[in-house]
């Protein structure tokens, strides 16, 4: 079923989900502050706009309250991503993922109701520790 996803922050992590999702066949909103990151998604993304996340006013007349699932893809200003989780939280009822820096700012997430915190890097870490264990098994 066709799902429509906000993507806020266009980093490594959120350009990536984007990308994904919208080969998917799922519509997408690119939100970012950087001009450059979102003109080079305009012709990927269903909608990309530039915007700061912080400010309520912007994420209401985005209509962020409207969409399925919301991706916090926002890393260093751990301010901004924990005060844009808080707000979109309060809006409506999106399924929200954040992206954690660290340890602390992902149980902040948790604690203020992110639905799925990811960590990226140790997330990977862990699977590709996984794959290798299973590999060696078979590779036996
Ligand atoms: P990644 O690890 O995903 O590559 P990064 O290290 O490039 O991320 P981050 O600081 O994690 O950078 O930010 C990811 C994106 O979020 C950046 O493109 C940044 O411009 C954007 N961003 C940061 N704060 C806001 C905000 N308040 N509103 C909208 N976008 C923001």
């Amino acid at each position: 079923m066709k799902k429509n996803f906000a993507i806020i922050g266009l980093g490594r992590f959120g350009s990536s989900i984007c990308r994904t999702l919208v080969e998917s066949g799922h519509d997408v909103l690119a939100i970012d502050l950087n001009e450059d990151r979102v003109n080079e998604y305009m012709n990927i993304a269903t909608h990309a706009v530039v915007a700061n996340a912080q400010d309520e006013s912007v994420l209401r007349s985005l209509g962020i309250r409207n969409f399925d699932h919301v991706i916090i893809a926002i890393g260093e200003d751990i301010q901004a991503s924990i005060l844009t989780t808080l707000m979109i939280k309060e809006m409506g009822n999106s399924y929200i993922t954040a992206k954690a820096q660290n340890a602390y700012h992902g149980k902040v997430l948790e604690k203020i109701g992110a639905d799925h915190v990811v960590h990226p890097e140790r997330d990977m870490g862990i699977r590709i520790g996984h794959h290798l264990v299973s590999r060696n098994v078979v590779d036996y």
